[in-house]
């Protein structure tokens, strides 16, 4: 745990700091006129683990990894001393006709990771593009393949993945997808295997199955004509960490082998062992076509995304002809440095039992969380490995009033809506555990007042 060390001169440091980044900056995801006064400003100096440190001296401990992007805490001094390294080696080069060592490297190690079946890693910088990629992909290699009426995409009601306009398409909520409607593309929408609208008495598993069931009429509606199904498997989380049964997967993945469409699956936010094994698809048993990855993919050091595609995706792109060509690229494909944060990172899977370690903790988050059932304010509290996840009644702005009072003691609940979540570093030790969840109770009384 952290003690707080504040004195004036750092308090108005920050106050400066924050006059300056208000004159000139435009933060994402903000309503900007709610700073300074509705939403507190927090300018930060360094991280160390799940701690972040503000100017002003305060630390925060980051319950939600920065986005869901960082694994093993802040400045993790591994991964950092590999990008160091890498830096001074060669930071970055054209990757169209050019190759290099850890952009090599690191694409031999997704493959052997992932699940098997996948052969070829295609890098992008951010996970919006990596969705982007998966789609064009798909779309192109059926036409390559004479397959010009598939252009269809099927996406999951309360999906979300990302803010690009291919990918905000694919995205269900109206939050983020409304205003851009007129410039989207329209995929067919799916309704959710949330197990949280099951039917009275119904289990996870049931209601994953009927889903299924009514994806299935779906595809059947509209054979020849769809390129792909795009999902988060197990846990969408944008759209308030709502969790589905595997057996949604396992059958997704035979109606798409029944009707020869593709399955991209969006593991942006989930892989590297956010639900309990590497990659969520792997409880499930199955094998995408496309498997997206970015966040975690740097240790939440660099943006960087990696979309893994089989080699019959792959296939048929190979050709004389550039237009069979898969022209994507952005400038900083393969970077160097990200590609070395990666391996950094996998590296620690390889040497610590991190999976192991994280069901213990996983364990112990469930335990923390119990009494937080009892509040007449909480209606939910659901876990899917290292996210677990409280859903409150639903109230006006009471996840702002949640944000404000867990800030004020210490603690970064990003809350979606009236659902507030714990998604830390791996690396949080039982005080922060302890600190988090007594945070969460007094933020929930708070929200309700
Ligand atoms: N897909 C999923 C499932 C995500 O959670 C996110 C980001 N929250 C994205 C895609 C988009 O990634 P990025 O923000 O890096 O563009």
């Amino acid at each position: 745990m952290h003690k707080d060390n504040i004195d004036t001169a750092m308090l108005a440091e920050a106050e400066a700091w924050r006059s300056r980044d208000l004159a000139v900056l435009w933060h994402p995801c903000t309503q900007m006129a709610e700073h300074p006064d509705t939403l507190p400003l927090v300018p930060i100096r360094r991280g160390r683990g799940v701690w972040l440190e503000g100017v002003d001296g305060r630390h925060y401990l980051d319950a939600v990894s920065s986005w869901w992007t960082n694994l093993f805490g802040h400045a993790e001094p591994r991964i950092a001393a590999a990008i160091a390294r890498q830096a001074g080696e060669l930071e970055h080069v054209i990757f169209a006709g050019f190759s290099h060592e850890p952009g090599l490297m690191l694409a031999e190690k997704l493959l052997a990771l992932a699940p098997p079946g996948l052969a070829r890693v295609f890098y992008a910088d951010n996970g919006s593009a990596a969705v982007e990629v998966a789609l064009k992909m798909s779309f192109h290699s059926f036409l390559n393949r004479g397959e010009s009426r598939r252009k269809k995409f099927i996406a999951l009601s309360n999906g979300y993945h990302g803010e690009t306009l291919g990918a905000l398409s694919m995205g269900d909520i109206p939050l983020y997808r409304r205003i851009y409607s007129p410039l989207l593309l329209q995929p067919l929408f799916a309704p959710s295997p949330d197990a949280y609208e099951a039917e009275p008495g119904e289990s996870a598993e049931a209601c994953a199955l009927r889903r299924a069931d009514e994806l299935a009429t779906i595809f059947a509606r509209h054979e020849g004509e769809i390129c792909a199904l795009i999902l988060e498997p197990l846990v969408q989380c944008a759209g308030g960490m709502r969790m589905y049964h595997p057996a949604y997967l396992h059958r997704a993945r035979e109606i798409c082998d029944a009707h020869g469409v593709h399955l991209i699956a969006d593991e942006i936010a989930v892989g590297f062992g956010r639900t309990g094994t590497l990659f969520a698809c792997e409880q499930a048993g199955i094998t995408p076509d496309f498997l997206c990855l970015s966040k975690g993919l740097t240790g939440g050091f660099l943006p960087m995304s990696a979309v893994l595609t089989t080699a019959a995706v792959y296939e048929a792109f190979l050709d004389e002809s550039r237009d069979r060509a898969f022209l994507h690229s952005h400038s900083y494909t393969g970077n160097p440095l990200g590609c070395a944060a990666a391996l950094a990172s996998l590296a620690i899977f390889e040497t610590e039992p991190v999976l192991e370690r994280n069901r213990a903790t996983a364990a112990r988050m469930a335990e923390l969380a119990a009494p937080l059932r009892e509040h007449s304010q909480v209606i939910d509290v659901r876990q899917t490995g290292m996210i677990l996840a409280v859903e409150m009644a639903p109230g006006d702005r009471r996840g702002l009033r949640a944000y404000r009072h867990a800030l004020g003691e210490g603690v970064l609940l990003r809350p979606l809506g009236d659902v507030l979540y714990w998604m830390p570093p791996y690396c949080i030790d039982e005080a922060a555990l302890q600190h988090l969840a007594k945070t969460t109770l007094s933020a929930i009384i708070e929200a309700a007042r």
